[in-house]
């Protein structure tokens, strides 16, 4: 068997001192790939495995070093406006250090479980003082099971506490061998309704909630449910009962419920991509917030806003 520590993945973003992706202060791994597509993603970058150029517009000076450094031909300088046809640029990083400004990043690499593991033990000492511990995320945990049963087999083999974020959507052969690593899942839940789920993300729920009462009943690890909270998609009365209803009924009470209110980042992260921003709505109010809590409250469950 090849040793744990030289298992590769893909990486977009390793950020410590978080503090919503589980309990306590926690090291969030975010891992590339993700099969599903929703509409409101705030993480456009990790959709796929391949790593992205970003290009942060507002800081570019349009001194053309760029222009020169690319290899491809792909940076133009058009009525003064640097553009990138992103059909020409295979992301290989040549035009990131000419740039004075540093107007452009790649996004996404390969790294070892030993790597990511070195860096989660640097914050070992808040994780036992803080009840936190390391979250792999993405994209998604699930698309890169080796990689994330590496990582998280030496975390729980230093006595780090573990959690995975999931959409869900996997075999459960593959859920179930990850789930031995796993102390706590953060489980999305996007849409109740199949047909508004497939609508919102491009795949159905009914894999997904299966899988769900797997996780809970017979890997039988604690679940805390996220719902991001969507405004004209899936914020209304109507799914905040159906969910409560399903947790109540198939899962049990101790399910928290965090909803999460949509907001504007993967926007941001889309016009760095130099993509069209297909899909924008507003914040939820505090208010709108509330009423979806209570509602999922009336079941005798533990909801809160946020992570
Ligand atoms: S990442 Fe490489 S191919 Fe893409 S624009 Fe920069 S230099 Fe050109
Ligand atoms: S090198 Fe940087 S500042 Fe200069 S044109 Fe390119 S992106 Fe803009």
């Amino acid at each position: 068997m090849q040793d744990l520590e030289s298992v590769q993945g893909k990486v977009f973003n390793i950020q410590g001192y978080s503090i919503h992706d589980g309990p306590g202060i926690r090291t969030t791994v975010f891992l590339c790939g993700c099969p599903l597509r929703c509409l409101w993603c705030q993480n456009p970058e990790s959709g796929t495995m391949e790593p992205k150029l970003f290009f942060m517009a507002e800081k570019c000076v349009g001194c053309g070093k760029c222009v020169a450094a690319c290899p491809n031909g792909a940076i133009d300088i058009v009525d003064g406006k640097v553009k990138t046809d992103r059909s020409r640029c295979n992301a290989c990083g040549a035009c990131v250090n000419p740039c004075p400004v540093e107007a452009r990043e790649i996004v996404g690499e390969t790294k070892t479980a030993g790597e990511v593991f070195k860096k989660v033990r640097q914050d070992e000492l808040f994780y036992k003082t803080s009840g936190g511990g390391v979250t792999l995320s993405g994209g998604e945990t699930l698309m890169q099971p080796e990689f994330s049963i590496a990582v998280l087999r030496l975390c729980k083999e230093a006595g780090i506490h573990t959690a995975i974020e999931t959409c869900g959507f996997a075999k459960w052969e593959v859920f179930s061998k990850i789930l031995e690593y796993v102390d706590l899942v953060l489980y999305d839940f996007k849409h109740m309704d199949s047909a508004k789920h497939k609508e919102g993300t491009g795949v159905g729920n009914e894999l997904i909630l299966e899988n769900v009462v797997k996780v809970y009943h017979e890997a039988k690890k604690p679940v805390a449910a996220r719902v991001p909270t969507i405004p004209g998609y899936n914020d209304t009365a109507e799914n905040m009962h159906a969910l409560g209803k399903f947790i109540t009924e198939k899962m049990g009470m101790d399910v928290k419920v965090h909803l999460l209110p949509y907001h504007h980042l993967g926007e941001s992260k889309t016009e760095r991509m130099e993509q069209e921003v297909k899909f924008s709505v507003d914040t939820p109010t505090d208010a709108h917030m509330e009423e979806l809590r209570a509602i999922v409250e009336s079941y005798g469950l533990n909801a809160v806003i946020g992570g």
